[in-house]
């Protein structure tokens, strides 16, 4: 029977690796001390609560979500916290062709940040988050063109491998299947068939060699009231409803601010209320819409997903949780002596196990159910494990020292029968003690030594969809026994694979000149980091079409610097070649051996500026404007609040208002009256796009009218980058001067041509272009500019910053049109110096 228990025990590892493997579950280091004893004994409390609760739920809730963010977290927080269910969420996309309200990141970058985004926010709800990886290319109005993107079988392939290996008894999602971005369509659409699909064995046969069919047995979208596109059940509505708003007697916060800290970890997505409303979060309901045909009914008035479900009776009696005199071990959890019993006695009897072919009728229930009676052993004896690496990045062919601490802070002798560290498909032991007396630790060492052959894991954003996006796992378990009842733990942490001297950071990225800039000599910033405990002597180099230089560097041990390289001589004829990719590189003097690679590409844009243009701009969330202004050679200053309450503007020919800068910059609304007369008196103001609720007048807010004639936006976009565009007015100056601007200006753009765009705007304003998504009407706002006073105001909803950063010569040429407008009048200071059709 023992050998039998310790089998299984092998096997819930085994299952644990899986899961570390598929999901990057965070290291289980002892939490920060708070400064505030209460604090810890609550968290510590509540987290032997949870362990405990654990144990009487054996049922599986999967939530399916396009991007981070869509997910249900009210949801998902009270089937854990309050149920115990065993909570896992899926996400079609890692959110990368979102915006960012934080940072400069955008494209993968942004998608690496969105993926650590939603970890944090599962940390918080307690679930376990994984992902299909599709690629998230924007916001799109359809399925089809979703689709076209993803592919519908590949995506749907993604989905139903996921449910059989996740085997979730019940799914929850947002997403209807016609509502909204056409991501939430497309996930919508596909979790309706995954949900039979994943029980076919025609479908996809091959995943039937590493996974077995699964049927989930109900499927549930959420539903806010009206009639969605979501398909229901025959007859009337089946619904379960969530209130969030009850007091979690644990934690001492209701669930709705529990998911509300949980939704705030998605920073770049905000920014998200500060608070629950007084009169609270609204309640949230769920339409059956797809059920298995033997499931148990859903009775009335449901609370959640899983009410009414029961287990099949040859293994229901085997997932019976533990009690003490008939109640629940929940209520003994300041009882810490009782229950260390009755968990031991629970794993000598066999709890959540049986005999092979009954554990075969549902192995990965059993697995489950068998890590939380380990974990809440764990917890309630007050035996932890820990792993640290000495170094924080593994570098082929070099040796880092994994630490780990074995940690009895019980009164129980604790028998360590062996400590295992799994890394590089490798199973080595590590050299404890055999028993921990109470208050005692054990500590081992391993040095792992990385791989020749190991794949870099840096930069994450080039591993975003290769499974290296969170590096290497070094996983360690320890079979450990107290009064003879056998337990596991398992810890895991994850460190990148780096190159020895690794190119953190390349700047620019992308490296544009115009006639303005072109004979100057092309200069480099890079970012270096030498991961080794040896100083570094080798050659920073460049390498082009026609070109080849570099520098000496030396670089200490375990330091980082920034290094200047210039090319002095343009690599090739920019007018000729308009495009074309130098390569940086980090190498050994002899042999010239690349350590560390990074291509940045050369774009020439034959963009003019009005001459002796001086130009404010105010930056929101990147540096794009600042990085254009010099690819365009113009005298440029970065302006600051300050200075825009108070500095002379005069001297500015043009300020430029970055993208959403009324919501980066709250303060800048009551100063706006200055921006406005500087218009009057001969600027020209440029405010790129915002969001209606940024923008459109609004009292409660204190928000009025931004612009000096009324503009109001919709939520109108055109997100297909290749949309048509009328020129409206074609001898317009701003279409004209400097640079003429035709059809090819708008040529291979990236993403989408703009959003919000304006849906009413005063008479004053002349609207010069028009655009729209196949099959839409015509939209005339994207570009709209009127004359004020001496001066002039655009304001502009298609998204430059994008074409701009992206290095596309039409975005520079348009750009250049936009600051340079209205230049001839600041400088002959009378209106009519520019003409207006
Ligand atoms: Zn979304």
């Amino acid at each position: 029977m023992r050998f039998h228990q310790s089998k299984s025990l092998r096997s819930y590892v085994a299952l644990l690796l899986v899961l570390l493997l598929i999901t990057p579950f965070a290291s289980q280091s002892p939490k920060a001390q708070s400064q505030e004893p209460g604090f810890v004994d609550r968290d510590v409390r509540a987290q032997l609560h949870q362990s405990l609760l654990d144990l009487t739920n054996p049922f599986t809730v999967l939530c399916v979500a396009a991007h981070p963010d869509d997910e249900d977290g009210s949801t998902l927080t009270v089937l854990r916290r309050k149920y115990g269910v065993h909570t896992v969420s899926l996400f079609s996309t890692y959110g990368e062709g979102g915006q960012n309200a934080v940072g400069p990141e955008l494209y993968e970058e942004l998608g690496v940040i969105r993926a650590r985004e939603t970890m944090a926010a599962a940390e918080v709800q307690g679930s376990e988050p994984h992902f299909l990886g599709m690629r998230d290319f924007g916001f799109s109005k359809s399925a089809e063109e979703t689709y076209r993107a993803w592919g519908e079988k590949e995506a749907l392939r993604r989905m139903v491998l996921q449910i059989r290996q996740l085997r979730p008894d019940a799914i929850i999602t947002n997403h209807d299947t016609t509502s909204g971005h056409g991501h939430h369509q497309a996930t919508g659409q596909l979790i309706l068939k995954a949900f039979d699909a994943a029980a076919d064995p025609n479908q996809f046969p091959e995943q039937l060699k590493q996974v077995s069919v699964w049927q989930p047995q109900r499927l549930f979208v959420r539903t806010r009231g009206g009639d969605s596109g979501a398909p229901k059940v025959e007859g009337p509505p089946q619904q379960f409803t969530i209130d969030p708003n009850e007091m979690d007697p644990i934690r001492g916060t209701t669930y709705a601010q529990q998911a509300l800290a949980g939704l705030q970890k998605h920073a770049t997505q905000g920014p998200w209320p500060r608070s629950i409303p007084a009169n609270g979060a609204r309640p949230i309901r769920y339409n059956l819409v797809r059920q298995m045909q033997s499931a148990a009914p859903l009775p009335a008035g449901a609370k959640s997903p899983i009410d009414g479900l029961v287990l099949p009776e040859t293994i229901r009696a085997k997932f019976a949780a533990p009690t003490i005199d008939n109640k629940p071990l929940t209520d003994f959890v300041d009882n810490r002596g009782e229950l260390l019993v009755s968990l031991i006695n629970a794993r000598k009897r066999g709890a959540f196990s049986a005999a092979k072919e009954v554990v075969d009728l549902d192995p990965q229930r059993f697995k489950l159910m068998s890590l939380r009676l380990d974990n809440a052993l764990a917890t309630t004896a007050q035996v932890s494990l820990t792993a640290e690496t000495d170094e924080p990045v593994l570098v082929p062919e070099l040796k880092t020292k994994v630490s780990t601490t074995l940690a009895n802070n019980g009164d129980a002798e604790v028998q360590v029968k062996r400590v295992v560290i799994h890394t590089f498909g490798l199973d080595n032991r590590i050299d404890t003690a055999d028993k921990m007396l109470p208050e005692t630790e054990t500590s081992g060492h391993y040095e792992v030594l990385t791989p020749k052959t190991a794949s870099f894991s840096v930069p994450a954003a080039e591993h975003l969809y290769d499974g290296r996006l969170f590096g290497q796992p070094l996983v360690v378990d320890a079979d450990l026994v107290m009064d003879g009842a056998s337990f596991s733990l398992s810890t895991s942490i994850r460190r990148d694979v780096a190159p020895p001297i690794e190119i953190l950071r390349v700047d620019p990225g992308i490296y544009v000149t115009t006639p303005a800039t072109s004979q100057k000599p092309l200069e480099f910033n890079v970012r270096l980091i030498n991961h080794t405990p040896k100083e570094f002597r080798g050659l920073l180099r460049v390498v082009g079409p026609n070109l080849e230089t570099g520098r000496e560097i030396t670089l200490a041990a375990h330091s980082s610097d920034n290094f200047n390289v210039a090319v002095k001589t343009m690599p090739v004829n920019r007018r000729t070649q308009p495009t074309s990719q130098l390569a940086i590189s980090v190498d050994l003097p002899i042999p010239k051996n690349p350590i560390h690679k990074r291509n940045v590409d050369l774009v020439y844009a034959n963009a003019l500026v009005a001459p002796d243009l001086v130009v404010g701009y105010l930056p929101s969330f990147d540096e794009t404007i600042a990085d254009s202004l010099e690819a365009l050679g113009v005298e440029a200053k970065q302006l600051s609040l300050a200075d825009i309450t108070s500095a002379d503007l005069s001297k500015f020919n043009t300020i430029i208002l970055d993208n959403r800068s009324y919501e980066a910059h709250r303060e800048l609304i009551p100063v706006n009256d200055r921006l406005l007369k500087y218009v009057e008196d001969g600027g020209t103001l440029l405010v790129f796009y915002h969001k209606t609720n940024e923008w459109n007048p609004d009292e409660r807010q204190k928000r009025p009218q931004l612009a000096p004639y009324p503009i109001v936006l919709s939520d109108d976009r055109v997100t297909e980058e290749d949309a048509p565009i009328g020129i409206l007015q074609p001898r317009h100056a701003l279409l004209n001067s400097p640079n003429r601007i035709t059809q090819a200006d708008f040529a291979n753009w990236i993403q989408e041509r703009g959003l919000y765009f304006p849906k009413d705007w005063d008479s004053h304003y002349t609207a010069l272009l028009t655009t729209n998504d196949q099959g839409e009407q015509p939209l005339h706002g994207g570009l709209l500019v009127a004359p004020y006073g001496k001066g002039n105001y655009i304001y502009t909803s298609l998204v430059w910053y994008r074409q701009l950063r992206a290095g596309i010569p039409g975005g520079y040429r348009f750009f250049a049109n936009m600051i340079s407008y209205g230049k001839g009048k600041t400088d002959a200071n009378k209106p009519s110096a520019v003409t207006t059709p």
